[in-house]
């Protein structure tokens, strides 16, 4: 079956960078622009969300406190949130994973190892530890 990931992002030129390419590798998407959003669509469809993409800067809500109220969701505290940073600094992947993000892919993105994370995360397990 093919898996939906849910693309949270603001920008949109890497908004449909992102869905062009998940399009490409064979995922059905679903889009928000802001935390707000994300949050109201995986309540709302949380048995078809397999995977979230956030991006942490956007207005409305930003993607680590958008993260944090679907992680104490008991419908969508399953799904999988892998936040889009546009840095990787230590205390910033702190940040993320304080939030109950499952990892993280920083900006701008590698096409091959995008993929490669994605798949990984459908299956794996998170933050290698
Ligand atoms: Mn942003």
């Amino acid at each position: 079956m093919e898996k939906t990931i849910l693309v949270v992002e603001d920008d949109p030129r890497n908004l449909k960078l992102f869905t062009d390419l998940l399009k490409v590798f064979k995922y059905n998407t679903i889009v928000a622009r802001n935390g707000k959003e994300a949050i109201e669509i995986a309540q709302n469809n949380f048995n078809e969300i397999d995977l979230i993409l956030m991006d942490l800067q956007m207005p409305v809500l930003d993607g680590l406190t958008a993260a944090k109220i679907l992680k104490k969701d008991e419908n969508t505290k399953h799904i999988k949130i892998i936040a889009l940073t546009a840095f990787a600094m230590k205390d910033d992947e702190k940040r993320v994973k304080d939030s109950g993000c499952d990892g993280y892919i920083t900006k701008p993105i590698n096409i091959t190892s995008f993929r490669k994370y994605i798949s990984l995360y459908l299956e794996g397990d998170g933050f290698d530890e």
